[in-house]
């Protein structure tokens, strides 16, 4: 790793000051799947689409567009109101779980049709050994985010129960979704609800070895919605 020195020299009316940034640039892992027209969405959910309202290349001053797309979009954290009536709206979500230590955790589990659900056996790290309340499974059964397949992993609640036990604040997936596809009664998510645990799903992990991180993942205070796409990053921990 390299240090790099800058001399940033400021001034004022009042004052000049020379001051030294000395940085080690700590590399960022990208763990969020592109948002293109192709990123696919949960089946009947509102895909991405962009309107293009002026162009520089067209002659106008600026280039301007409207997105419009669901808010469960590629990298996204759920709204405690998407599961749970009454319950938080993702700007009402405490913000300080979405930043901070985390463990990436592999979580290797079959495609199946109807979808497996990843069990507190089936995960490669120790419960105990857990120290970060940020925790993220790598279970590797969503492998193409512009290809939907319907057979991806989910969790047992007993997971989410265990991992609880331990302190852990916020779980994420490298799936659509913590209950498989077909599931009626969304177990997964009613036992993050009732053990106040967060969720981060749609993470793109398939690159990312196993081990200790800081997480960077906050969600737009959109007021009242249900989720918003995040902009999710690791970086190695200081
Ligand atoms: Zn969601």
């Amino acid at each position: 790793m390299t240090t790099t020195v800058t001399t940033v020299t400021t001034t004022n009316k009042t004052t000049a000051t020379n001051m030294t940034i000395t940085m080690t640039p700590r590399a960022l892992i990208d763990i969020t799947p592109a948002i293109t027209p192709d990123i696919a969405v949960w089946p009947g959910d509102t895909p991405v689409s962009r309107e293009v309202l002026c162009t520089i290349e067209g002659g106008a001053t600026i280039t301007l567009s409207t997105l419009r797309a669901t808010v469960h979009l590629g990298a996204h954290a759920d709204g405690a109101n998407h599961y749970g009536a009454g319950a938080a709206s993702i700007d009402a979500m405490p913000l300080a779980r979405y930043l901070g230590p985390c463990h990436v955790i592999d979580a290797p589990v079959a495609r199946r049709e109807g979808g497996s659900r990843v069990g507190v056996g089936d995960i490669r790290l120790d419960i105990a050994a857990i120290r970060h309340p940020r925790v993220l499974l790598r279970t590797g059964t969503f492998p193409d985010f512009t290809r939907w397949n319907s057979d991806f992993a989910g969790l047992e609640p007993a997971l989410v129960d265990a991992l609880a036990d331990r302190g852990v604040t916020l779980i994420g997936i490298d799936t659509p979704s913590v209950d498989v596809q077909e599931s009626k009664d969304l177990a997964a998510h009613k036992r993050f609800l009732a053990r106040d645990v967060s969720i981060l799903e749609g993470l793109r992990l398939a690159h990312v070895a196993p081990g200790e991180y800081e997480l960077i993942a906050l969600p737009l205070p959109l007021v009242g919605f249900d989720a918003s796409p995040v902009r999710a990053v690791l970086r190695s921990l200081a």
